[in-house]
C-alpha cells in the first residue's frame, strides 16, 4: 500500500509529496519535508489517516539531498529509531560534515569567480544557497541504496540511480506494478533543474549536472510504467511523452545560449542575466541552468573556454565550411 501525504513548504515550489509504504512487517516513509512546525504537524496527520504514528516508521527513504525533501529526518530517526536509507552520495551531505560544507563553500566561490560575479552577487548566490540549509537536520545513511538494489520490506521496489536534478538522487521502480517513486526526477507540471554541485572530492572536476539528467532521463523514459509519484504535483502519467518534451526544452534552451554567445555575450554571468532578467531571487538556480546548458555546448564542441586570468571566456567555435 502506498499513501500520498502533501507536506507544506515555505519555499516557491510550494508543497512535496512525501509517501508512506506500507509493507507486510515493515513501514517506510519516503522523504520527509522540511524542519519546520508545519510540515511536521502535516506529516502526523497524514500518517494519522493512514493509521501510523511516527514512532511506528522503521525505515526512511530519502530520494535526494534537497531540504524539502530531508529536513524532518532528524527529528523522525530521534522519534521512531528508524533506519536512513539512501544513495551513498548523501551521507556527506546529510552529516553536516563541517569539512564538506567549506569544500562546498570554497567550490561555488571559485566557480562564481570564472562565472563574473560580481562581489554582490556572489555574496547574494551564497546566502541562498545557504539559507536552505536552515531547514534541514542532521543525520546518517545507515543503509546505503545503489543502482539494482531492492528496497528492504518491499522488495517489489528496484532502486534505480537517477542523477541530474542531484547527484545523489535516486528514483525506485515496482516494475511488476509499473509505477514509479520518482522524488523530483520527472515532475508533471513543471521542469525540474539540474542544480550545480561540487565534485565528490575537493580538486576533482565537478560533475556536468545536466548532461547527468538527460542521460538518466532517457533512462527512465525507455522503462515501461503507468504511474509516477513524484516529490510535486500530481501523478505522472504519459512519462514517454513528457521526457521527450523535456529533453526537447532543454535543446531549445541550448540554441537560445548559444545565440546570446554568439551575439557578444561571453561571460557566464551576463549570459545568465540575459536569460533570466527577472530571476534575481533565484540566483543559484539560474546560474545552474545557465552552465548546465554552457557545459553541454562546450562539449558537442560548439563553445569553447579561453581563460581569463580566472574569468571564463565562452566563444563560439564556427564551423569550417569547405
Ligand atoms: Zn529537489
Amino acid at each position: 500500500m502506498l499513501h500520498k501525504i502533501p507536506i507544506p513548504t515555505p519555499f516557491p515550489v510550494g508543497d512535496i509529496n512525501v509517501y508512506l509504504l506500507k509493507g507486510r512487517d515493515c513501514l517506510t516513509l519516503v522523504d520527509t519535508g522540511p524542519l519546520t512546525r508545519d510540515a511536521l504537524e502535516a506529516l502526523e496527520h497524514g500518517l494519522g489517516a493512514a493509521g501510523v504514528r511516527v514512532e511506528d516508521l522503521d525505515q526512511i527513504v530519502l530520494t535526494h539531498y534537497h531540504c524539502d525533501h530531508v529536513g524532518l529526518v532528524e527529528h523522525l530517526v530521534e522519534k521512531s529509531g528508524a533506519k536512513v536509507l539512501a544513495h551513498p552520495y548523501t551521507e556527506p551531505l546529510i552529516a553536516r560534515d563541517p569539512d564538506v560544507e567549506a569544500a562546498r563553500g570554497e567550490f561555488y566561490l571559485q566557480l562564481y569567480r570564472g562565472l563574473g560575479l560580481n562581489e554582490e552577487q556572489k555574496e547574494t548566490a551564497l546566502k541562498q544557497i545557504l539559507y536552505f540549509l536552515d531547514y534541514v537536520g542532521t543525520a546518517h545513511v545507515d543503509t546505503a541504496l545503489q543502482e539494482g538494489d531492492r528496497l528492504p520490506g518491499h522488495e517489489e521496489w528496484e532502486v534505480l540511480y537517477t542523477p541530474g536534478h542531484a547527484l545523489d538522487h535516486i528514483s525506485l521502480f515496482d516494475r511488476q506494478g509499473r509505477r514509479m517513486l520518482l522524488g523530483d526526477h520527472v515532475i508533471k507540471h513543471i521542469s525540474s533543474n539540474a542544480l550545480l554541485e561540487p565534485p565528490l572530492r575537493r580538486g576533482e572536476e565537478r560533475p556536468r549536472m545536466l548532461m547527468l539528467y538527460r542521460e538518466a532521463l532517457r533512462n527512465v523514459q525507455a522503462l515501461d510504467w503507468e504511474i509516477g509519484y513524484a516529490g510535486h504535483g500530481e501523478e505522472v502519467t504519459g512519462h514517454k511523452e513528457l521526457i521527450t518534451k523535456r529533453l526537447r526544452d532543454m535543446e531549445r534552451r541550448a540554441e537560445r545560449v548559444l545565440e546570446t554567445v554568439r551575439a557578444g555575450k561571453s561571460v557566464g554571468m551576463d549570459i545568465t542575466l540575459t536569460l533570466f532578467p527577472r530571476h534575481f531571487e533565484q540566483l543559484p538556480l539560474i546560474i545552474s541552468e545557465t552552465i548546465g546548458h554552457l557545459d553541454w555546448l562546450v562539449h558537442d564542441g560548439k563553445l569553447k573556454i579561453e581563460d581569463d586570468g580566472g574569468l571564463w571566456r565562452y566563444e563560439v567555435v564556427e564551423e569550417c565550411l569547405k
